[in-house]
């Protein structure tokens, strides 16, 4: 079965008792049993809701994963993931990652006795480096929020397997259309559904794709055990976004391919990070790991006045937080969604005050970059 059909139709059996096409929101917290010990396999709805499984089911046929779990959050799918370890456990993580996983694992879960090291993760090498005795996960997030670097995905994978270490992905930002990291030896897949799966900035949530028996096991323990769950209306929002995900990423790639390519001619332009672009580091790798470049592209403007003044001019644009909605957004890392590193960090990874992210929508290329082409004849 190919991505589209999957993405529309698994999970998504019509309902038995009325023949619904689209799954029901079961918005219930209980299920009446039949007799004592006699139930239809759903006794309490933390434990089990049936949009939510529809949910699960497609999201782990789109990665090719065996199960997965749905959150309230990206955050809380994360923050589930490492709760796999245990006091003393050490983790390599990708070193320009989401602000707020930096600010989960630096802030929230050193306090319970997990050990990070951050690393470039482009290199493999860079990761056998900082492995201790201790380390039990590898936690990558590709291509890295926001400037774009790919990880090596693959030499990682392989050190993983070799040494029986988790490898974790983050791969929000190309959803398992473009980038499917089981293929490449990832043990589980994360995603924040916030973005691409649900694809239409209305919904929070988050997801946790494993590939075997006992990690499935363990992941189902902690949701119900944890308890932050995706609502009803939330999981039935996301399947929503998933029917379409084929479609709405050809068009994100398309009008990102554009927009990078506008961006890269323009005299005001400092620098862009796109991994579609040839001059991309890992453009070779992208090429190979990915079958598409997705929407995401970050481009340097020279200082905050110049950033500032495209942030401000924009009017199609929206300068706004997140990603991967149909609609452009536009925004500051440096300020906005990695305000939480410190800025020493920032600075070493490149997320100068210039820095302007862009999350190509799917509205029509050229209205886009006619709207960014004014913002930066302001600067
Ligand atoms: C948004 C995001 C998260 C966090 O997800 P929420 O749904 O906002 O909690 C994690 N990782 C990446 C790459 C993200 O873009």
């Amino acid at each position: 079965m190919g991505f589209a059909t999957k993405a529309i139709h698994a999970g998504q059996e019509p309902d038995s008792t009325t023949g619904a096409i689209t799954t029901p929101i079961y918005q219930t917290s209980t299920y009446a049993q039949d007799g004592l010990g006699h139930h239809k396999g759903f006794e309490y709805a933390r434990t089990q809701n049936p949009t939510r499984m529809a949910l699960e089911k497609n999201l782990a046929a789109l990665e090719g994963g065996y199960a997965a779990h749905c959150f309230a959050s990206g955050m809380s799918a994360i923050d589930t993931t490492l709760k796999l370890l245990q006091a003393g456990d050490h983790v390599i993580v990708s070193e320009n990652t989401y602000g707020g996983t930096y600010r989960l694992f630096e802030r929230v879960l050193k306090n319970f006795g997990l050990d990070f090291s951050y690393v470039d993760t482009t290199e493999a090498a860079n990761v056998e480096a900082a492995l201790t005795g201790d380390t039990r996960m590898v936690f990558i997030e590709t291509p890295t929020n926001p400037i774009m670097a790919v990880a090596d995905l693959e030499g990682i994978g392989k050190l993983t397997r070799e040494r029986g270490i988790r490898l974790v992905v983050d791969n929000t930002f190309m959803s398992p259309f473009f980038l499917r990291p089981i293929e490449w030896g990832a043990d589980i897949v994360v995603h924040s559904t916030t973005k691409y799966l649900n694809g239409h900035s209305d919904s929070i949530g988050g997801v946790v794709v494993t590939t075997n028996a006992e990690d499935t096991e363990r992941v189902g323990f902690l949701q119900n055990a944890v308890g932050a769950i995706i609502s009803p209306f939330d999981a039935w929002l996301v399947m929503r976004g998933t029917k379409t995900l084929a479609v709405r990423m050809k068009q994100h790639d398309d009008n990102g391919r554009r927009v990078a390519a506008f961006l890269d001619e323009h005299p005001k332009v400092k620098k862009v990070y796109y991994p579609g672009l040839p001059q991309h580091p890992q453009h070779e790798r992208a090429k190979r790991l990915m079958t598409g470049f997705g929407g995401m592209i970050a481009f340097e403007t020279g200082s905050l006045a110049a950033a500032r003044s495209v942030l401000d001019n924009v009017r199609l644009c929206a300068l706004a937080e997140s990603l991967g909605g149909v609609e452009t957004l536009i925004s500051h890392p440096a300020t906005m969604t990695h305000a939480s590193v410190p800025s020493e960090q920032r600075a070493r990874l490149g997320i100068t005050d210039g820095l302007v992210r862009i999350s190509v929508g799917i509205e029509d290329v050229e209205d886009i970059i006619a709207d960014l082409d004014a913002a930066l004849q302001q600067v």
